[in-house]
């Protein structure tokens, strides 16, 4: 029997005849649950029945969902009984946006914690990052990962007499986790020909300190002609192709960790995370966004969002990029940053060229996909939306906006009437605190604005973006429903959403953000049996200690990804 046409009898029919019907309807068929979880606390996302006692697998799905004597009608020899013991179980977490570098958490230099907030100093930097230089040829690059100019115990930003200390012979380069600004050193700005007069290039900055000398901070597509200085360490394909499969399996290992049992992966190795599947290793499932030479092939040959399996599918586009970063302070704000009034942040394509990009994907049957930070930006990404769904009318096409920062009013109102799907940052109203009062509460009110799309109807997801936000997603709850950071500080307060609301956020909305609603995002039967056990219940603890929640166990298609 395939999955769909169980659904369609348990399923269909459990919802229309109740619980005695479907016990009945199960009884025909000879076989009975693989798993059942009972005493549970359960919390399913479905309007028509939000909480339930008990649930059965079977074959990686939901089988049926109802109270303990109910469900335990469906136990026979081989079942696995999972006693809850009264903890909350809710369907397994999803985000919608995130960088995969398991590469760099395995291999690189890591200059701050990736997965939580953590002060460090710029000695510890610079000593990292002597230890890599010792055993790095000079002339190849040496790279920091995670630093995190807010959380550093210093008080000041990085510079380039920080890193010359590193090394002179190396080009040097400390990645901020937003990843829209780096830190060199002053071998790398000489390997790239870049001197204090260099003019200031479309979309980026080589800023300069008060004495009008380069400082070491580059900004967005500044950074382009550094990179292609220095050399480059030389691996061989089978090299390579074990770098990147080792990097997927790692990094599926911390999302079951966390929670996460679907992740939309910003491009990536695609060969290498089908052979961490080939070989039983991924423990989530993946919505897979193209990078743009995936996403012409695509169009070349044909192929849709949507090809793929319940474990890898083809989702949107990678986040086609049109404005600065959030975190890094380089976003649009068509008012100008307070105290700094001239400066609109970076917007780093034109209105013509986002239009025939949006356009091309478009019409290929392909999910756009776009980067929008700030309001100037999320505003073009409209128009070019707009412009398409005019000129080449399309259905159900759930324009994706990643991070759709910084949006009120109008903006909000275009995103519903397109049945927008925007992600928005998860943990930082925890994790970045540090970092808003740059831009103040009167624009913090309207940024990260959940209670906004939520009011309007638009079914709001949550995207990490890790490596700039942690991806913890009971981090992310406690600061959505909070809107309170690791240091005490509320931030636009008016943007709290409810527990459940936050739940709904990181499930059903996820689901819906790949076309994938009648899959996931749920408990109900006949949908893949992904959920996370946790220690406590979100909606009976103090708002302030979600985060201490533990993930007791992930499960993804039926399958413990994670015990703790
Ligand atoms: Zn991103």
């Amino acid at each position: 029997m395939t999955p769909i046409s169980r659904r369609t009898v348990l399923g269909g029919a459990a919802a229309a005849l109740g619980s005695a019907g479907w016990i009945a309807k199960a009884a025909v068929d000879p076989r009975s649950a693989d798993l059942i979880v009972r005493n549970a606390r359960i919390y399913t996302m479905e309007p028509s029945a939000p909480t339930a006692q008990a649930f059965a697998v079977r074959d990686g799905r939901i089988l049926a969902v109802g109270s303990n004597e109910a469900i335990g009608g469906l136990a026979g020899k081989g079942t696995d009984v999972f006693d809850a013991r009264g903890m909350a179980v809710v369907p397994g977490f999803i985000d919608c946006h995130l960088h995969p570098e398991g590469e760099t958490l395995l291999y690189e230099v890591l200059v701050g914690n990736p997965f939580d907030v953590e002060f460090v100093t710029i000695d510890s930097i610079v000593a990292k990052l002597k230890e890599r230089a010792a055993k790095t040829p000079p002339g190849q690059w040496v790279q920091g990962f995670f630093y995190d100019d807010t959380k550093v115990k210093d008080g000041r930003p990085l510079n380039r007499a920080d890193l010359d200390r590193v090394s002179t012979v190396h080009p040097v380069a400390v990645i901020h986790r937003g990843g829209h600004t780096a830190f060199f050193n002053s071998k790398a700005f000489q390997l790239a020909g870049i001197t204090k007069d260099t003019p200031q290039p479309f979309g980026g900055t080589f800023d300069h300190d008060s004495n009008g000398e380069l400082n070491g901070r580059v900004t967005d597509n500044a950074q382009d002609v550094l990179w292609k200085a220095g050399n480059w360490p030389k691996y061989s394909d089978s090299e390579t192709a074990e770098r990147a499969k080792a990097g997927i399996a790692h990094m599926s290992r911390q999302f079951a960790r966390y929670g996460l049992t679907t992740v939309h992966h910003e491009g990536g190795n695609f060969s290498a995370l089908l052979q961490v599947r080939a070989d039983g290793e991924l423990l989530h499932r993946v919505s897979y966004e193209p990078d743009q030479a995936m996403t012409d092939a695509m169009i070349a040959n044909g192929w849709r969002t949507g090809f793929g399996d319940e474990w890898i599918r083809l989702g949107a586009t990678s986040e086609h990029i049109v404005d600065g970063s959030f975190s890094e302070r380089t976003m649009s704000i068509r008012a100008g940053y307070p105290g700094r009034e001239s400066y609109h942040g970076n917007v780093t394509t034109t209105q013509a060229d986002l239009d025939a990009w949006v356009e091309k994907v478009w019409r290929a049957g392909i999910q756009p996909n776009c980067h929008t930070n700030g309001d100037v930006a999320i505003d073009m990404y409209l128009t070019s939306l707009e412009r398409a769904q005019r000129l080449f009318p399309r259905r159900d096409v759930r324009p994706k906006f990643t991070h759709a920062t910084l949006a009120y009013g109008e903006l909000i109102a275009r995103m519903k009437a397109l049945d927008a799907v925007p992600a928005l940052f998860t943990s930082y109203a925890f994790y970045n605190p540090d970092k808003f009062e740059f831009y103040g509460e009167t624009l913090m009110e309207h940024m990260m604005p959940y209670r906004s799309y939520l009011d309007a109807g638009i079914r709001v997801a949550g995207g990490s973006d890790f490596p700039p936000g942690p991806f913890a997603p009971l981090m992310a709850i406690q600061g959505m429903v909070t809107r309170t950071g690791w240091n005490g500080k509320t931030w636009g307060a008016n943007q709290r959403v409810s527990v459940d609301e936050a739940l709904r956020i990181f499930t059903s909305n996820g689901a819906y953000n790949s076309h994938e609603e009648h899959l996931k995002g749920s408990i109900a039967a006949g949908k893949l049996a992904d959920f996370v056990v946790l220690s406590e219940d979100p909606h009976a603890v103090d708002p302030g200690k979600i985060n201490a929640i533990q993930v007791v166990r992930t499960v993804a298609g039926g399958r413990t990804t994670y015990a703790a």
